[in-house]
């Protein structure tokens, strides 16, 4: 392909772009297809002679986007949003024109100077504290690819910080005060099977996942009901002092700011007091969906903020979730970059500069597992600069106000309940017949099941059913996640039409037959 070939090739794309966006909420949201759908309809090589943009283009229409999952859709309330916007896929199909893998600031300076500019414009708008800012010159960011991402970036950091610590234990009280020293040998293989990993039972998969990938244990603490499935510093401090009781060090705990299932927001500050007992910890606050909604005053006491920073070691947003930048664009604070550094920084001769040496750069790749990276930074600063910080307020607030006036619907319906109070634009409810004599939590749960199948049967609306498990119960739940860029009122009523139609529909089986 030619230069003027992909202009005309590219000014076909983005016109398809946009009729797709035209078009987007006449679609069903979620894919009508079936496994192995696509596998059938492609052949099994790769062609031997190069085809045409045209039909290449035209495959894209008639092949792949029937297998598509309209995230974007108005009515997309599974999971949570990704959202994506125009101003996103400029930023990132710039950043492919001059793909390159930016590990060092000498690779692309631009890369590395505007991802120190990005992260902090970020941090500045979600109010963490000046240490996490980059030009702090002690803590920074970093764009990563997710928040699982980040997270076992984080455990390995505090896996070598607290080696270290237990290293020099006796000759130095400060963890990591001695940066870049070795860790002996036998030290690093004695302790390390003893480190243990803490989260709830409401932390994201990430925690286990992390553990799991460095042959460690992941301890999930039961959380209350009565405490909104929040984890809260007693039962930590518990299930820490058995361990350690057992000879096991406390390295890493997860605390999460809105949970994936119910958006419930840790006691960071209680969970932070337990651990100053330990210097072998590191606090990661794990905020994947609900850090950006930090940006917004008014929802800062809620989401702990002073307690983040006063407390967390490191913190994780993902911008690509409500944040307005397509996926992906996770990023992820620390307070301190010694803790990354020390163990990420393996750097082998080839891939030293003499900016990187004398410490008056950045290089990202001392800060992160891989070597090569994407220049993310660019579809973020669009964003930014496009909606201004107003705007991109502006769009949280109107996904909260979406859910609040949602809220206010359900409590009307004589036969649903919400089950935790609505965390920002994620309200989680069940189906609850009104009912004289009560009805058990199994049986409740079997109803909600029903409704959970009814609805993914299907491809009108997308929502998630969730398990809240608790010290007193299980309950199965439907979680609805609003903050999607394109959603209207209008979307918000639609689809709690479709869930109280048919869960009343369940309900009035139930009440004739029973279950
Ligand atoms: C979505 C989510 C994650 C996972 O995010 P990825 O970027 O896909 O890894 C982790 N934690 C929480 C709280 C989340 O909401």
């Amino acid at each position: 392909m030619d230069i003027e070939q992909f202009r005309q090739a590219g000014y076909a794309t983005v016109d398809a772009i946009c009729d797709y966006y035209a078009s987007i909420d006449s679609r069903p949201v979620k894919a009508e297809v079936q496994p192995g759908f696509l596998i059938e309809s492609l052949p099994p090589s790769a062609p031997a002679r190069g085809e045409s943009m045209q039909h290449i283009l035209a495959d894209f229409q008639s092949l792949i986007l029937p297998g598509i999952t309209h995230w974007q859709h108005g009515k997309f309330f599974a999971y949570f949003p990704a959202n994506s916007t125009f101003e996103s896929m400029l930023g990132d199909l710039l950043a492919t024109s001059v793909s390159n893998p930016g590990f060092n600031w000498v690779c692309s300076p631009a890369c590395t100077e505007l991802e120190q500019c990005v992260v902090d414009w970020t941090a500045r708008m979600l109010g963490l504290d000046d240490v996490f800012l980059t030009s702090s010159k002690r803590g920074g960011g970093i764009i990563m690819n997710s928040a699982s991402e980040s997270a076992l970036t984080a455990a390995m950091a505090a896996r070598e910080r607290s080696l270290r610590w237990l290293s020099q234990e006796g000759g130095s009280s400060e963890a990591g005060s001695v940066p870049g020293s070795d860790i002996p040998l036998d030290c690093r293989q004695q302790s390390s099977q003893k480190l243990v990993m803490y989260g709830s039972t409401q932390t994201h998969s990430l925690g286990a996942k992390a553990a799991k990938l460095l042959g460690l244990q992941f301890r999930a603490v039961a959380v209350s009901a009565a405490d909104d499935y929040a984890l809260r510093g007693a039962p930590l401090r518990d299930a820490i002092e058995t361990d350690v009781a057992q000879g096991m060090i406390p390295f890493f705990v997860i605390a999460t700011i809105g949970t994936t299932s119910s958006g419930a927001v840790d006691h960071i500050a209680e969970i932070g007091e337990v651990l100053r007992a330990y210097p072998t910890a590191f606090l990661h606050v794990d905020a994947a969906w609900a850090g950006v909604a930090l940006a917004l005053p008014d929802q800062r006491k809620n989401l702990r903020l002073d307690q983040v920073n006063q407390y967390a070691n490191s913190f994780c947003t993902n911008a690509h979730k409500w944040g307005l930048t397509a996926f992906d664009c996770s990023l992820c604070y620390i307070r301190d970059r010694r803790d990354f550094t020390d163990a990420f920084d393996v750097t082998p001769h080839f891939l030293r500069s003499k900016e990187g040496d004398s410490g008056t750069v950045i290089d990202y790749r001392n800060w992160q597992i891989a070597l090569g990276r994407r220049f993310r930074s660019l579809k973020l600063w669009f964003v930014l600069r496009s909606y201004g910080t107003d705007g991109f307020k502006k769009h949280l607030s109107n996904g909260i106000e979406l859910c609040g006036r949602l809220e206010g619907l359900v409590r009307e319906s004589s036969n649903f309940e919400i089950v935790t109070p609505r965390s920002l634009a994620l309200l989680v409810i069940r189906l609850k017949p009104q009912s004289e004599v009560p009805v058990f939590d199994e049986e409740l749960n079997l109803l909600n099941q029903r409704l959970s199948g009814v609805l993914n049967a299907r491809s009108d609306v997308f929502l998630t059913e969730t398990m809240l498990h608790s010290t007193e119960s299980d309950i199965r739940c439907l979680r609805i996640a609003l903050g999607g860029a394109r959603t209207t009122w209008r979307d918000v009523e639609e689809v709690w039409e479709v869930i109280e139609t048919e869960g009343n529909r369940i309900v009035e089986t139930w009440r004739e037959d029973g279950v």
